[in-house]
């Protein structure tokens, strides 16, 4: 079991109404967060570099910036343009909860279980090199 989630933490997530009554998916791909039950749109259909950098102005701790870019090429509310920006992934990649190293791609943390959004992995961009060391 991962060393954050608690069996409490189980419990709470089998039901999750609540996450519905916050949030709407409206049909499109979503996961809900183990961690703190956010709902996360994955919003694959937003072009790779776009995500990218969204997910740069996040991991620069930018988050209204982040939140603005994703509100204009989606129709994402507040909250949720909020809710996806916080769990897009440190540079690393590392969680953005409790910071472990992620797995490239993954979109679970091992460790707290956070959702953890690989935007910054765009297959179309090239890696910026000062990005590598960033979690240090
Ligand atoms: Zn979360
Ligand atoms: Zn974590």
């Amino acid at each position: 079991m991962p060393r954050h989630l608690t069996p409490r933490l189980i419990e709470a997530y089998a039901d999750q109404s609540s996450t519905y009554q916050t949030f709407d998916p409206k049909g499109r791909m979503h996961i809900v967060c183990p961690q703190c039950r956010a709902l996360i749109l994955l919003l694959e259909d937003i072009p790779a570099a776009i995500r990218t950098e969204i997910a740069r102005l996040r991991q620069d701790v930018q988050m209204i910036n982040a939140i603005k870019r994703l509100r204009a090429v989606s129709d994402c509310g507040l909250a949720q343009a909020k809710a996806n920006v916080q769990h897009i992934c440190l540079a690393g990649p590392a969680c953005n909860k409790c910071a472990a190293p992620l797995q490239s791609g993954s979109l679970l943390c091992p460790a707290c279980f956070s959702v953890n959004l690989p935007w910054a992995d765009s297959p179309d961009l090239v890696p910026t090199p000062g990005h590598r060391n960033a979690s240090t």
